[in-house]
């Protein structure tokens, strides 16, 4: 008897061929894999558009046409003209030419999905969804609505068409349906209103109308975000009771002796963040916790005053910086704050030379190094630590899981009964991570936010302008150097190729260059294929003050603090999301001057691009343009989260758009793990079950000890 474990081949329909196919494309590989396949939309045979009626700011249309005529142009596109019975309208396809050229056979009726906008004057869809034309397949189980799968043109080309996509879902639920058994408690669904395992199942595939399919989804959404909340909340609740921290009683001499010489009074926010941080040290448990800031809250601050916590209790400190240059730029800051205190520090990057490596080797092996600043040199095997007690990572999205794992493994710290114990974690990031996609990507961390910018700084002034512009914005430029001041411009990565976007900067270095000639002002350069030399060179140059203009690519985006630069231009600003660009903006406006930052823009833009501009000029919040960032993009384009992944891929639920159902999913996750914390209870069975398979046993993540 097939069942939800048979491999994809005993389906009917399916065979050797289509189950490799299906397996490589989709990564189906069982019966069951195929069921949790949802449909991504589905087509409502009760709204197809008239040609005629679309217009450029409807958001998706639907339309059925017969192809007129189809054309290659320029070997790059392919135009093909479609028509109902109201009119004309052209779609055009960049990708699959030869294929979509195959089936775009005058004649031939399809049906377009896509979003429509004006090209020369006229509506056209760009690279639209094409289906069949819907009929009514044999079979029972299809009501008005039909579900539309992810497919790719292998499986098209191998018969794996919408419509048998449909017939082998019929198939297989047939085949299962009954097997399924229900993966929330009776409580849980009653409490929260949910369809049962089945229904849900049988109606997101086919549903009856849209009320049914509505609750399906509902039901899908909340399982799936329930069950991840529970699992990462699980996991927590373990870690927290488990002890196996490295006691820090004391706050020790060499922190007071860093804050009583600190040239500042700490904001509340940093004030507060220590405290967590010290009672999490002093509480004889593994620190796992997450630092928020947006760029210049001063998290550098924190991690010194931490380190120093560690250090004062006879462990070591070591702070991981992503690049070359921000090490050094740690270093730079935290020799000056160590001064008063007798902590010895020292960096170790790639360009540490060997006679000055074997020394810090020995110094982190003999414990005499308090303080280590470096990037992945720090995870080399040949680093060992006398006693890690606390590892900082900056920016942690640049760092994968892996890499940071290898940091604690090297430590040889011992709690009180001599046992090997993990270093406490901090992970500092500056991108403002959405709180829905925080309670996902970091559900089982802590998380500790500095809301509050040191005082005495003045809201940076945020200007859009055209190319045409440049002459003006040389001018302002000047103005502002005379003053001074000094000029960040910034280069997207435009072409697919390194080369390009090399050729790209450097027109516009030549540019700048001859508007601002020597020896008046001296314009520094920085990108990618330096070697790290000549790259700290022009960086060192432009820190100093020695040049007034850093022009570069996003190298800078991360954390380089130079207080006395009061412009940023971003050249080509459509090209850059809006977290990416809120971070650049954050270089400047750390000192007391009025700084601002110039987006020079194309004039050929999209609507998102221009919505992405308007909104940077609008507020300098981290948190509300990460939101919208999320809403606009998704959250697997957001930035950083792409490296460090989810935990675990959604099915159905989106954290850019259930994030209420999220919070609430959390929440009850939450409660019932207070009343039940190992589940083993009776009634919560069916989640004890669920929480041993494979999908919840996240590896290594952010478990990160
Ligand atoms: P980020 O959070 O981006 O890493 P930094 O730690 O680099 O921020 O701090 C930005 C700047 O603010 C630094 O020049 C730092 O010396 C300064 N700073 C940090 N905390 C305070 C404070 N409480 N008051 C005044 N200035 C501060
Ligand atoms: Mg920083």
């Amino acid at each position: 008897m097939a069942g939800l474990d048979s491999d994809i081949q005993f389906l009917p329909g399916v065979g050797p061929k289509r189950a490799a196919l299906l397996k490589r494309e989709l990564e189906i590989g069982t019966f069951s894999d195929l069921i949790h396949l949802y449909p991504f939309r589905y087509i409502d045979r009760s709204s197809i558009q008239r040609i005629a009626d679309i217009r450029p700011d409807l958001a998706y249309v639907q339309v059925m046409g017969r192809v007129v005529k189809a054309e290659i142009i320029a070997k790059k596109r392919l135009s093909v003209i479609i028509a109902d019975s109201s009119g004309e309208m052209e779609v055009v396809f960049f990708k699959g030419l030869k294929w979509n050229a195959e089936r775009m056979v005058p004649g031939n009726v399809f049906l377009f999905f896509g979003k429509p906008t004006v090209f020369n004057g006229k509506i056209n869809i760009v690279h639209p969804e094409v289906d069949a034309p819907p009929q009514t397949p044999q079979g029972s189980m299809t009501g008005v609505l039909t579900g539309v799968y992810t497919s790719t043109e292998k499986l098209k080309n191998s018969g794996i068409t919408g419509k048998v996509m449909n017939r082998l879902q019929s198939a297989a639920l047939a085949a299962c349906l009954p097997e399924i058994k229900e993966t929330l408690p009776e409580y849980v669904l009653k409490e929260k209103g949910l369809v049962p395992i089945r229904f849900a199942l049988q109606n997101i595939h086919f549903p009856k109308d849209q009320d049914t399919l509505a609750k399906a989804s509902y039901r899908l959404k909340f399982e799936e975000l329930f069950l991840l909340q529970l699992s990462l909340l699980k996991q927590k609740y373990i870690r927290s009771r488990a002890e196996n921290g490295l006691m820090m009683p004391k706050v020790g001499k060499d922190f007071n002796d860093c804050f009583n010489a600190l040239p500042y009074e700490l904001t509340g926010a940093q004030k507060r963040v220590i405290k967590e941080i010290r009672s999490d040290m002093m509480s004889g448990r593994q620190m796992n916790r997450l630092l928020q800031g947006d760029v210049g809250s001063g998290k550098t601050m924190v991690a010194i005053l931490s380190a120093l916590i560690a250090i004062g209790n006879g462990y070591q400190s070591c702070i991981m910086a992503p690049t070359e240059v921000l090490a050094q730029q740690h270093y730079a800051n935290v020799q000056k704050y160590l001064r008063p205190t007798g902590v010895k520090c020292a960096l170790l990057t790639g360009t540490t030379g060997t006679k000055e490596r074997r020394e810090i080797h020995s110094g982190l092996e003999d414990g005499s190094i308090g303080l280590i600043i470096g990037t992945h040199a720090l995870i080399e095997d040949d680093v060992i630590f006398r006693s890690l007690g606390l590892a900082i990572i900056d920016e942690q999205h640049r760092f994968g899981v892996e890499q940071r794992s290898k940091l604690w493994s090297k430590s040889a710290a011992t709690g009180p009964d001599g046992k090997e114990v993990p270093p406490h974690v901090l992970v500092m990031t500056a991108t403002p991570i959405p709180r829905t996609l925080a309670m996902t990507l970091y559900g089982d961390l802590d998380v500790s936010v500095i809301d509050e910018m040191p005082p005495g700084r003045k809201p940076v002034q945020t200007l859009q302008i055209g190319q045409g512009k440049r002459p003006e914005l040389f001018n302002f430029m000047k103005r502002e150097i005379a003053k001074g001041r000094q000029v960040f411009v910034v280069y997207p990565l435009i072409f697919e190729s390194e080369k390009m976007d090399l050729k790209n900067l450097e027109t516009g270095y030549e540019e700048i260059a001859a508007a601002f000639p020597m020896p008046q002002y001296k314009v520094a350069i920085v990108h990618g294929q330096q070697t790290p030399e000549v790259k700290k060179f022009n960086m060192d140059a432009f820190v100093a003050g020695r040049a007034q203009i850093l022009v570069s690519t996003t190298v800078i985006e991360v954390g380089v603090d130079v207080p006395n630069a009061s412009v940023m231009v971003i050249e080509s600003a459509e090209r850059f999301g809006l977290s990416q660009l809120h971070q650049l903006r954050g270089r400047v406006g750390r000192g007391a001057d009025q700084s601002y930052c110039i987006l020079v823009k194309d004039l050929k833009m999209s609507k998102e691009s221009k919505k992405r501009i308007d909104l940077l000029c609008t507020t300098e919040d981290g948190f509300e343009l990460a939101e919208e960032d999320m809403k606009m993009r998704g959250p697997g384009d957001l930035e950083g989260t792409q490296q460090s992944g989810l935990p675990i891929s959604l099915n159905i639920a989106s954290l850019a758009k259930d994030g209420t159902l999220l919070g609430e999913a959390r929440a009850y996750a939450e409660k019932i793990l207070k009343a039940d914390p190992t589940l083993s209870d009776p009634v919560n069975k069916s989640l004890a079950d669920e929480m041993k398979k494979d999908r919840y046993y996240f590896k290594d993540y952010s478990k990160i000890s």
